[in-house]
């Protein structure tokens, strides 16, 4: 199929959904082109949901810029979305005294990159704020700025209110060629030629080969795959740790942490091994006892009996250290190597590199802009009187589908009803919480494959796990 449109931005992750939100304010034509069969099937949904104060990239940098304006936006970003966001804070902890200069320069950085709310606590008192950490910890470096968000929530929320105001979105459309024409460029997304006018390269761990094919020799990029594995347990009654808690960094990045997740679940890892192959997220027997043998120095305590689930994310390195943004050729605009803080900086970068296309295009902005899609307060956060409410007004809330985090078939059906909902039985799982529980969808994914089929008009045996052909059932018995 050929088609044609103004914008064209390829890759639906955190940064292709803000872009695409942020350009949908305009009076142009947005297509999304996804290579996989949903939004937020990359690095967005596969990372630890820190939004970072801000302390860690180099001042100076447009990592250390975006991650600070970015941090700042997400509060109300998240309210006007409705996505889980908390701002519980994060400590960067000393074991042993050498490290305490570590912990000096942190502050100092994050002075220079106008971080707010820092501060260095001593033994004593981080023991008091935090009962389960490591009682040889030495100091710490405080940053209350910093919280936590369901990242895949976010990327959901942004691309239903980009297509709320217009936006279209491709999926299964892999692009494997641009090129310049003279009004723009010519890509070949999938079957499809798609002709636009401006270009946005936001593919993540691919953006680079993308860049590569409208760069000179001299400016073409490499990015090394750096894989991270997670431990995933079960939300406790209590939480072992209210805040954040880092390690202090090394050179492959900010270390293992160990944090509270924006639903209560506890998060620990990620490890950072260099690569091969960018698409590779399987976790490894080793990995997985790397990331939790570096956790027990944070948490003495921990265990894995409660563990429900591992992953594990692609970071998308650039030797250089620093996220390529903007126009780095005419129409072409880029986001090349957006690494961590890339959840937290996205926001930032979209306001930014959507106002500068907007101009570059003269676009106008639009007079009424649709209104967030707002998702029902979850079925598992009401209250008694809610939930006789909800029931009464639409009793498929009274139909428990998960039972590890009581979900309901009303939730489940809403979740494939969203302006861009979900396909899939993982699609369903990061919409609403059906099978991230104990189980895992032991229960609920026969009822979730159901209720996918009876929506999407699909026999039973068309319904996949995932994006790409990771099909649930092999045929009738
Ligand atoms: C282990 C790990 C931990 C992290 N922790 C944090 C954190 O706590 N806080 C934080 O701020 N940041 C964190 N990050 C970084 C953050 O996750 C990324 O910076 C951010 O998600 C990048 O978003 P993106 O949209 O650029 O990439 P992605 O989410 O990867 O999206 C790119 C999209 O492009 C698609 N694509 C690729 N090639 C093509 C193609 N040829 N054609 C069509 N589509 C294509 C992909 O399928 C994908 O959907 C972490 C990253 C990792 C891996």
């Amino acid at each position: 199929m050929r088609r044609e449109t103004e914008i064209l931005i390829i890759g639906a992750g955190v940064v292709g959904c803000a872009m695409a939100r942020v350009l949908s304010r305009y009076e142009t034509e947005i297509l999304v082109a996804e290579r996989m069969g949903d939004v937020a099937e990359g690095a967005s949904k596969a990372n630890s949901g820190i939004v970072h104060a801000g302390f860690d990239a180099k001042p100076g940098t447009d990592k250390a810029r975006l991650n600070v304006l970015g941090a700042k936006m997400y509060p109300a970003l998240c309210a006007e979305l409705n996505v889980p966001y908390k701002g519980n804070g994060a400590l960067v902890v000393a074991f042993q005294e050498e490290d305490r200069a570590t912990i000096e320069k942190l502050y100092d950085q994050g002075q220079r990159n106008g971080v707010p709310g820092l501060r260095i606590v001593e033994r004593e008192e981080l023991l008091r704020m935090e009962p389960n950490l490591n009682p040889s910890a030495v100091c710490a470096l405080e940053a209350s700025t910093s919280g936590i968000v369901s990242p895949y929530e976010l990327v959901y929320a942004l691309a239903d209110h980009a297509a709320l105001n217009g936006v279209a979105f491709a999926f299964n459309k892999p692009v494997t060629r641009v090129e310049r024409t003279e009004n723009g460029f010519l890509v070949r997304a999938g079957e499809d030629e798609i002709a636009c006018r401006v270009l946005v390269n936001c593919a993540g761990i691919g953006s680079a080969e993308i860049h590569n094919q409208l760069h000179k020799e001299e400016e073409k990029l490499k990015l090394i795959p750096r894989r991270g594995e997670y431990h995933v347990l079960d939300h406790p009654e209590k939480a072992p740790f209210e805040r954040t808690i880092f390690q202090c960094p090394t050179a492959m990045g900010k270390g293992v942490l160990v944090t509270p997740t924006a639903h209560g679940n506890i998060l620990l890892g990620p490890t950072a091994e260099d690569i091969a192959d960018g698409t590779d997220v399987g976790t490894t027997a080793g990995g997985l006892a790397d990331a939790l043998e570096k956790a027990r120095l944070t948490w003495p305590g921990v265990s894995t009996r409660t563990e429900v689930t591992n992953f594990a994310g692609i970071r998308a390195h650039e030797v250089k250290g620093d996220f390529i943004v903007g126009e780095t050729a005419p129409g072409l605009w880029e986001a090349v190597g957006f690494e961590s803080p890339g959840l937290t900086s996205a926001p930032a970068l979209a306001e930014e590199m959507g106002a500068a296309i907007a101009a570059s295009l003269q676009l106008r902005k639009k007079e009424t802009i649709a209104p967030p899609y707002r998702k029902a307060k979850p079925f598992n956060e009401m209250t008694d009187d809610e939930r006789r409410e909800a029931v009464t007004a639409d009793p498929l809330n009274g139909v428990l589908i998960c039972r590890c985090e009581v979900v309901t078939e009303a939730e489940i059906r809403a979740a494939i009803r969203r302006p861009v909902g979900a396909r899939t039985v993982d699609g369903v799982k990061r919409r609403c919480r059906a099978g991230m529980g104990r189980c895992q969808g032991g229960f609920c994914a026969p009822r979730v494959v159901e209720i996918l089929a009876e929506e999407l008009g699909l026999p039973m045996t068309a319904i996949c796990k995932g994006s790409g052909d990771s099909y649930m059932l092999t045929g009738e018995i």
